[in-house]
């Protein structure tokens, strides 16, 4: 390539002869114009040396002008040599255009022989130094003072020589950042004349696309990190396949729980390979002894698996609840929970429903066999069960004896029924008093039914508030009880009643006598005392025989009985054909009209005696006594007195009464009851 030269460094060529013929001329026509103005001026000396002159002017015109014409064509010549160097680099820079990338030329000496558009376009900044002959040093100094190369701000110099140096050894190929975030492609080679072609390429959206994809990948990472922290967080375990079925990701968790599979490097594995693993260690329980069918089925379900959830036992007692699900992207995401603890308290549990079950039947058969009535009301009175027993005695309510019923609901049927016997004075409190008792339990509660039955219901609350009631038919027991009752009623009547007569025995007078004599003396009141004995009774039954006999003495105690009407008199069979009236509170005058109302009465009664050697009628003598009990004084001590006035009675010819004048000294208390009386008033009653 021809060297280039500078308009304003070298001048043309032509330019000194046509300078020298021009200089030439104009001095020759310098001096041929002053000739003339000699001659005109007329000195011809003068004239001559113009003339001289002016032919010199000529001939050297002449060969000026040969000269000009010879640098005009040199000059033309220059021009179009010139015109075809400038076309010639119009061309090479026409070429240069259509180049994609910016090139610039440099000579031997470092310095710019050319800068295609590219270069200028892409240095905006330095363009206007990119001439021809510029250093190389000073392009990129400009450059890097201008901030046009990001890594040599702040040291611009040192960036320089660097780059100096390496320009020198030029090497390929490298990156060059600009500003504004530009960036070009550098490469310079050596030219076989010493001189470096520069190639530079604005690979700006290239970097930046890298940038971008870089970020996008560090995002992409720092997703993916983020997102295994995230999974490795969590509580289940997880995995993910891709539509192929080979892992794509795993948590922490997933490892923990299939240690035997080394997961950080099962990443890319198929699932069918992991899952052989996983029978090879005889983890899965259900697969054991069927591994080859088990993983075919389980291959197959996954391939056409949508949603599913399942149950898996492995080994070691571990329960495992599984979820997969297939994704719009056709990946299978698997979470795995390990449920072994709820499992074995699940298990725990229905083994313990079932022993609560066993217990409750246990518990069914023993109501069933209780031959008690037994019903079981819950906290709010609802009832939970009953047994058979309950429901035969209870048979009018059977209709309504389902759990769940009230049992104020059940009572409140019984009473308008009235299953519940009336009872006098109760009514229809009854069944208040029955729901009271019901929730209120305490002592076991006799219930009498209308039919006669009697229940006697225990009823009892336990800790949960239930009331557990045991009812038992105790009708036999109740009317037994109640028979027991009436008998002893009568045997009690019985040990104190004279068995022919119907009034008070013998044993009925002890007691009163001692209860009277202590009450008496307690309260200083006299005590009066009547001993009744029926004339010839012997000849009376000897007569009339013993039947007889029996209703003569029925009749006379009747007789005695119509006289005795106070209270605490009694009237008392005394033994035999004897009789006895104690009468507390009376003295010897009341003694003594009661013996004779007695007496009075006896007569009246009119029962005939032929036999009698006193009368042709049944007659009696009586014996009475008085006295004012103290504690010096015994009981047999009134009695002995009232004897011994019998006696006198009988020896003065019977059917009368003999009162007792006074009664024996305290200290004769202990004489037999035949103690002689000292002199007795008799009243006779006139024989008939
Ligand atoms: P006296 O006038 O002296 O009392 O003579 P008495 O015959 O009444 O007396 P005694 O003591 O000699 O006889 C009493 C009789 O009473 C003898 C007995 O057979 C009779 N007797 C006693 N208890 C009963 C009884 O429960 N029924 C009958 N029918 N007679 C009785
Ligand atoms: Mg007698
Ligand atoms: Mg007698």
């Amino acid at each position: 390539m021809p060297q280039p030269s500078s308009s304003t460094a070298t001048p043309p060529a032509w330019w000194p002869s046509t300078a020298l013929v021009l200089g030439s001329a104009l001095s020759q026509a310098a001096l041929a114009l002053a000739g003339w103005q000699l001659i005109m001026a007329g000195q011809p000396v003068l004239s001559a040396v113009c003339a001289l002159a002016l032919v010199s002017l000529l001939v050297g015109t002449l060969s000026a002008w040969s000269a000009l014409q010879q640098s005009l064509q040199t000059a033309h010549q220059l021009r179009a040599e010139r015109d075809e160097a400038r076309a010639a680099r119009e061309q090479l820079q026409g070429a240069l255009r259509c180049f994609p990338d910016a090139l610039a030329l440099f000579d031997a000496e470092d310095r710019l022989i050319i800068a295609s558009d590219r270069y200028r376009e892409m240095n905006p900044t330095i363009a206007p130094l990119l001439q021809p002959g510029v250093p190389f040093e000073h392009i990129i100094r400009t450059a890097a003072q201008a901030g046009e190369i990001l890594e040599a701000i702040g040291h611009e110099d040192a960036w320089v020589k660097q780059r100096l140096a390496e320009h020198r050894t030029p090497r390929q190929d490298f990156l060059q950042a600009l500003s504004e975030n530009r960036w070009v492609r550098i490469n310079e080679c050596r030219t076989p004349d010493g001189g470096l072609i520069g190639l530079r390429t604005d690979v700006t959206d290239f970097v930046r696309q890298q940038q971008a994809l870089q970020e996008a990948r560090s995002d992409a990472q720092q997703a993916r990190r983020l997102l295994v922290r995230a999974l490795d967080a969590l509580p289940v375990a997880l995995e993910i396949f891709d539509e192929q079925d080979r892992l794509v990701i795993y948590n922490r968790a997933l490892q923990r729980m299939f240690s035997h599979i080394d997961y950080p490097a099962s990443v890319g594995r198929a699932f069918a390979d992991m899952a052989a693993e996983s029978l090879r260690h005889q983890v899965v329980l259900e697969a054991i002894g069927q591994e080859d069918a088990w993983l075919a089925r389980r291959l197959e379900e996954r391939q056409r698996l949508v949603n599913r959830t399942f149950l898996q036992a492995f080994s070691g007692e571990r329960w495992v609840q599984a979820f997969e699900t297939r994704t719009p992207e056709n990946y299978i995401v698997a979470v795995r929970l390990d449920v072994s603890d709820m499992v074995k308290q699940r298990h725990a549990l229905e083994a313990a429903q079932r022993e609560g079950l066993r217990n409750r039947q246990l518990l069914m058969d023993a109501i069933e066999a209780l031959p008690e009535g037994l019903a079981v009301y819950d906290a709010d009175d609802k009832l939970l069960l009953c047994n058979t027993q309950y429901r035969q005695m209870y048979k009018d309510l059977s209709p309504l004896l389902q759990p769940g019923r009230s049992f104020e609901e059940l009572n409140r049927y019984s009473q308008e029924q009235h299953h519940y016997a009336d009872r006098p004075g109760q009514g229809p409190d009854w069944a208040a008093l029955r729901l009271a008792s019901h929730r209120q339990p305490g002592a076991a509660l006799l219930v009498p039914m209308h039919d006669g039955r009697w229940y006697r219901v225990h009823e009892r609350q336990t800790a949960e508030r239930m009331t557990v009631g045991v009812h038992v038919d105790v009708t036999e027991l109740v009317q037994k009880e109640q028979q027991l009752a009436s008998a002893n009623e009568r045997l009690a009547t019985l040990s104190v009643t004279d068995g022919l007569t119907g009034i008070h025995n013998r044993r009925s007078f002890d007691d009163a006598m001692a209860r009277e004599w202590m009450r008496c003396q307690r309260h200083q009141l006299p005590l009066a005392l009547l001993l009744v004995d029926i004339d010839h009774f012997k000849l009376y039954n000897d007569h009339y025989g013993h039947l007889a006999g029996d209703d003569c003495l029925r009749r006379v105690a009747q007789v005695l009985v119509g006289d005795v009407r106070r209270s605490g008199e009694i009237v008392a069979r005394y033994g035999g054909e004897e009789f006895v009236i104690l009468l507390p509170g009376s003295t010897e005058d009341g003694a003594r009209e009661v013996a004779q109302r007695c007496l009075e009465r006896m007569r009246t009664e009119n029962i005939p005696h032929v036999a009698s050697l006193t009368s042709s009628r049944l007659t009696m003598s009586i014996g009475a006594a008085a006295c004012l009990p103290d504690a010096k004084s015994q009981p047999h001590a009134l009695i002995n007195a009232a004897d011994a006035a019998l006696y006198q009675a009988k020896q003065t010819g019977r059917a009368r009464y003999v009162l007792a004048s006074s009664l024996p000294p305290a200290s004769d208390a202990s004489n037999p009851p035949n103690w002689p009386p000292p002199p007795p008033h008799v009243a006779a009653t006139p024989a008939s």
